[in-house]
C-alpha cells in the first residue's frame, strides 16, 4: 500500500512558494483631477469620501456633522444641495467649516435642478469644490441638454471638477430603451442584465463625451456608475474602466444597514480595487437611527488600510476569543486599545507621523498569543483560562515584560503610549528601535 505524505513532510516547491508571494496592487493610472486641494486620480493615494445626511439648510447641523466626518478621516464631503435654501446655505457652511480650521473639500449633489441653483446662487457655485450630477435626472427630453450643458458651464466658469455619476435607480430611460429595442432586434441577443451595465457604461461616458466637447477636459471629470449589486458592481465598472481613462469614484449604492452593508461594500470595493480599478471610494451605509454617520468613514478607512492600499489608524490584531477566554478582560482590552488607538488619531497625526503604521496585537491566550504578538510591533498574549494569571509582552519581535495583577489592561495601555512616543515621537531614534522596559 502507498504510504500517504503528509503535504508538509517536504519542503515547499518554488513554484508554490512563488504562486504564494502577493504582489503589489497595481493601480490603473487614470487622469489625476483636483477636488479643492485634494488630487483624486492618477496614483495618488485612493481617496475616502462620505456624505453628510443633514438638512443642508440647517448650516448648523450640517457644519457639525461635516466636522465630525472631516475628524474621522473623511477627505472630501458631500452635501445634498436640493433647493434655494441649501443652496443659499453652502456659503455660510464653508466658512463656518473655515472659521474651525477644516479645509475639507465639499461637493454640491445635484439632481434635476442643478442647473438652476448653480446659476441662481453664484456663491453656493463658487463655494463648492466639485459638482455631482446624475445624467439620468439631469432633465428630461428637450430640456436635458441644455440644462446638462447650463450645470458643466458653470463648472467652467468657476473652474470646478464634476462628477457624472450614474445610479441605476435613476438610469436614463431613453437610453435604456434604445438599447434594449437594440439587443432585440439582434441576431444574438444578450441576457438584459447585460444590457443593462451596457446603459450604465454608456451613460456615464457619453455625458463625459459631451462635457468634453463643451470644453471641460479630462482632468476636470470623475465617473461613477453605482448599482446595489455586487456583481452588477464589478460587471459595470470593470467596463468603464477599460473604456476610458475617467478617474473613478467606486460605491455600491444602497449597501444597506449594519453587517450586510459593509459586508457588501467590503467584498464588492475589495475585488475592484484588487484590479487596480478605484481612485475615491465611499461606503453608502444606512445608519442605525441615531447611529454614527463617521461609521462609514471608517469602513471605508479599514478596506483599504486591510487590503494595504493606506494606512490610517495603528492596526489592532486581536484573536475571536474561544473558551479559553472565560473572562471578559480580553475583549475589554481589546476594544479598549482599539477605541483608544482611533479616539487619539485626530491629535496623534500631527504629533507622531507614522504612528498610522503601527501593529498592536491583543491575543487572548497561549495558544497563538506570543506567537501572533511577536509578529506586530507590540503584543500582550493575555491568560488564557487554567493558565498562569500572566500576561507576557512583546515589543518588536522580543519579550519585553511581563504584566500580573487585576491592572494588566492599564498597564499595557501605558506601554503602548511609551512605544509609540519612543518610536513616533521627537526624540525618536533613526532607526525606529524602541528601548525595552524593565520586566
Ligand atoms: S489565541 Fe487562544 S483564546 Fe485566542 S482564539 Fe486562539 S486559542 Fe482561543
Amino acid at each position: 500500500m502507498q504510504g500517504i505524505q503528509h503535504p508538509l513532510a517536504k519542503p515547499p516547491r518554488n513554484d508554490l512558494v512563488r504562486s504564494m508571494s502577493t504582489a503589489p496592487i497595481q493601480r490603473r493610472g487614470s487622469t489625476p483631477v483636483m477636488v479643492g486641494r485634494v488630487e483624486v486620480g492618477g496614483l495618488s493615494p485612493i481617496v475616502v469620501q462620505s456624505m453628510t445626511n443633514t438638512d443642508t439648510a440647517d448650516v448648523d447641523a450640517t457644519v457639525a456633522q461635516v466636522a465630525a466626518l472631516a475628524e474621522a478621516g473623511s477627505e472630501l464631503v458631500r452635501l445634498t444641495v436640493d433647493r434655494d435654501e441649501a443652496a443659499a446655505a453652502v456659503p455660510h457652511i464653508r466658512d463656518a467649516l473655515r472659521a474651525k480650521d477644516i479645509a475639507v473639500p465639499l461637493i454640491g449633489d445635484f439632481h434635476y435642478n442643478g442647473h438652476k441653483l448653480l446659476g441662481d446662487h453664484p456663491a453656493c457655485a463658487r463655494a463648492l469644490d466639485k459638482y455631482r450630477i446624475n445624467p439620468g435626472n439631469v432633465g428630461f427630453r428637450a430640456k436635458r441638454d441644455p440644462q446638462f450643458s447650463a450645470i458643466i458651464e458653470t463648472a467652467l466658469e468657476y473652474g470646478k471638477p464634476v462628477r457624472i455619476g450614474v445610479n441605476w435607480g435613476s438610469l436614463d430611460q431613453e437610453l435604456l430603451t434604445h438599447l434594449m429595442d437594440e439587443n432585440a432586434k439582434s441576431a444574438e441577443p444578450v441576457d438584459a442584465r447585460r444590457v443593462l451595465h451596457e446603459a450604465m457604461v454608456q451613460s456615464a461616458l457619453l455625458s463625459a463625451e459631451r462635457a468634453e466637447e463643451l470644453g471641460l477636459g479630462a482632468e476636470r471629470i470623475i465617473l461613477s456608475a453605482k448599482v446595489s449589486a455586487v456583481q452588477d458592481l464589478i460587471a459595470v465598472y470593470g467596463a468603464l474602466a477599460k473604456r476610458g481613462a475617467y478617474a473613478l469614484h467606486l460605491g455600491l449604492t444602497e449597501a444597506g444597514m449594519g453587517p450586510k452593508g459593509i459586508v457588501s461594500s467590503s467584498a464588492a470595493l475589495a475585488i475592484l480595487l484588487q484590479q487596480g480599478i478605484g481612485d475615491t471610494i465611499r461606503v453608502s451605509l444606512t445608519p442605525e437611527p441615531g447611529g454614527d454617520r463617521a461609521l462609514e468613514v471608517r469602513v471605508a478607512q479599514d478596506i483599504l488600510q486591510s487590503m494595504g492600499l493606506r494606512s490610517f489608524a495603528p492596526a489592532v490584531a486581536a484573536c475571536p476569543g474561544c473558551g479559553r477566554t472565560t473572562s471578559t478582560v480580553f475583549q475589554e482590552l481589546a476594544r479598549d486599545i482599539e477605541d483608544h488607538l482611533r479616539a487619539s488619531m485626530p491629535a496623534w497625526r500631527k504629533r507622531y507621523p507614522g504612528v498610522e503604521t503601527l501593529n498592536v496585537a491583543v491575543m487572548g491566550c497561549i495558544v497563538n498569543g506570543p506567537g501572533e504578538s511577536k509578529h506586530a510591533d507590540i503584543g500582550i498574549s493575555l491568560p488564557g483560562a487554567g493558565e498562569q494569571p500572566a500576561a507576557p509582552v512583546f515589543i518588536d519581535g522580543k519579550k519585553a515584560t511581563t504584566l500580573r495583577g487585576a491592572n494588566i489592561a492599564n498597564e499595557f495601555k501605558v506601554l503602548v503610549a511609551d512605544y509609540i512616543e519612543q518610536r513616533f515621537g521627537k526624540g525618536a531614534k533613526a532607526d525606529g528601535k524602541v528601548n525595552s522596559p524593565a520586566g
